[in-house]
């Protein structure tokens, strides 16, 4: 007993849900208590209908000692890594979880592109989680996933999909990013389509109608959508795809008169659930921001909301930022919106070359009417459902990349807690395994950490007048 407790004495042991790891106190920076939630819905996800299963990355362990004993009816989890460390934690683990996880996981130490090419469409759940960018591994993934499986797909390379290096996120996802304040969506629009071009020749054929350039205004917040492809009929019953006509823009912008610049493609199908956002708009803007640009007071959410459903136009809240609104008002009904608003809200003249001032320089062709809507408070705050939850604890988020050097903005944005543990293990901590052969280094900082920076509500530019904009 004594030798059991000498072996475990530089471990802590871990519980999520049904599943307990061991995890080496020198490698504390790989646990990630903020995947929990994501875990516990992939969990339920899998419970539903699959029995073969491949996982791969740092977090795996957690992840396939969960499944294994929260699954029922799983046939086979198979586990990979390039990483020996990982592989010989994941192994220990799974003798740790009993004779259940015993029988139903096996985990290699193995290039993960290499051994899911050797197995074609054997999976019914493929679940890619590296530490970084996914993008090396997704066409392999693609390939091991069987008819109506699951790819899930972690990209901690947030950072680059949202457009902090633009050549950088078109060498990984061969998409251009734009700035926008819908930046979080686009990100994973963009992986989406990317994921989507390593499908099957028979699928890909539709997939032009699925995908969209982007063109966003550099002066103002409008930007608009260009669909790859459109149909046309066959002579013979049938459709086929040609080139979409375009552009859908002016070479500048109707609003403020600045150029487009232009990105994608981004994946711009539905993905959400239409009750809970306009599932065919794809990308939001920020109330704030628009207020921003014509320097004016916000209008309260509610009252922006009602204007556009008395011009007869459709909008909702976004999950991804609580002031962020998806419409299908075009830009020029936003704008005569906020023309509208400043005409009884005025502001202080403005330099005559912003584009604010370009936007406020035209009379509005529609009277905006700010009655409250009835459709105008959302389905979320009629019932009175907070969406956008606080932080449990100070601080929250994924840890310093193992091995990165800690500055004093880590410490402020991550608390001198989560970087103790960083420092003291981060010298001889496993290096992070990839599972593939290369692992590749090439992503900027602050990943992560850019997340938590970028996950706050922008409030700085603009206060609201009458009420808080935000949801409740
Ligand atoms: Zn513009």
């Amino acid at each position: 007993m004594a030798q059991v407790d000498d072996k475990l004495k530089d471990y802590e042991i871990r519980k999520e849900g049904e599943a307990e790891i061991l995890l080496h106190k020198r490698n504390a920076v790989f646990y990630n208590p903020v995947q929990f939630l994501w875990k516990s819905i992939s969990d339920q996800v899998v419970h539903s209908k699959f029995t073969s299963f491949y996982g791969f990355g740092c977090y795996f362990e957690f992840t396939i000692s969960r499944y294994a004993r929260e699954v029922e009816g799983l046939g086979k989890v198979v586990a990979l890594d390039n990483d020996k460390a990982s592989v010989e934690d994941c192994k220990r683990n799974i003798k740790f979880n009993g004779a259940s996880a015993t029988s139903e996981v096996e985990a290699y130490l193995v290039d993960a592109r290499i051994h899911m090419l050797m197995h074609p469409k054997e999976f019914d759940v493929v679940d890619l989680d590296p530490y970084g960018s996914p993008s090396i591994f997704l066409d392999s993934a693609v390939q091991a996933v069987a008819d109506g499986g699951l790819l899930m797909c972690t990209a901690t390379d947030m950072a680059v999909l949202c457009g902090t290096n633009g050549e950088v996120c078109y060498s990984k996802y061969g998409s251009f990013p734009t700035k926008g304040k819908y930046c979080h969506e686009m990100a994973l629009r963009i992986l989406l389509a990317s994921i989507e071009v390593h499908s099957s020749a028979s699928e890909i054929k539709n997939t032009p109608l699925k995908l969209s350039y982007i063109y966003q205004c550099v002066g103002c917040d409008s930007f608009h959508l260009q669909c790859l492809a459109r149909t046309v009929p066959k002579k013979n019953n049938g459709v086929k795809h040609v080139p979409a006509i375009g552009p859908v823009v002016p070479q500048e912008c109707s609003d403020c008169g600045k150029k487009f610049n232009v990105g994608g493609p981004i994946w711009s199908a539905p993905i959400h659930d239409q009750d809970w956002e306009l599932h065919d708009i794809p990308l939001f803007f920020s109330l704030h921001n628009i207020a921003g640009t014509v320097k004016c007071t916000s209008p309260s959410l509610v009252m922006f909301r009602s204007a556009v459903l008395n011009a007869g136009y459709r909008i909702s809240s976004t999950h991804v930022n609580p002031l962020g609104v998806k419409s299908d008002a075009p830009w020029d009904v936003i704008w005569d919106i906020m023309r509208c608003w400043v005409k009884n809200h005025p502001i202080k003249e403005q330099p005559r070359d912003t584009p604010g001032t370009a936007i406020l320089s035209k009379s509005p062709k529609l009277e905006a009417n700010f009655s409250r809507a009835v459709a105008a408070l959302s389905k979320a705050r009629a019932k009175k459902i907070k969406r956008f939850l606080p932080n449990p604890e100070r601080h929250w988020g994924p840890k310093v990349r193992a091995g990165r050097k800690i500055t004093s903005k880590h410490v402020s944005l991550l608390g001198p807690e989560a970087i103790n543990g960083a420092v003291n293990g981060g010298g001889d901590c496993h290096k992070e395994g990839n599972g593939a052969a290369a692992p590749d280094n090439t992503a900027p900082e602050p990943e992560g950490i850019k997340e938590v920076v970028e996950n706050e509500p922008s409030i700085k530019r603009q206060k609201t007048s009458d009420e808080p904009a935000s949801e409740p």
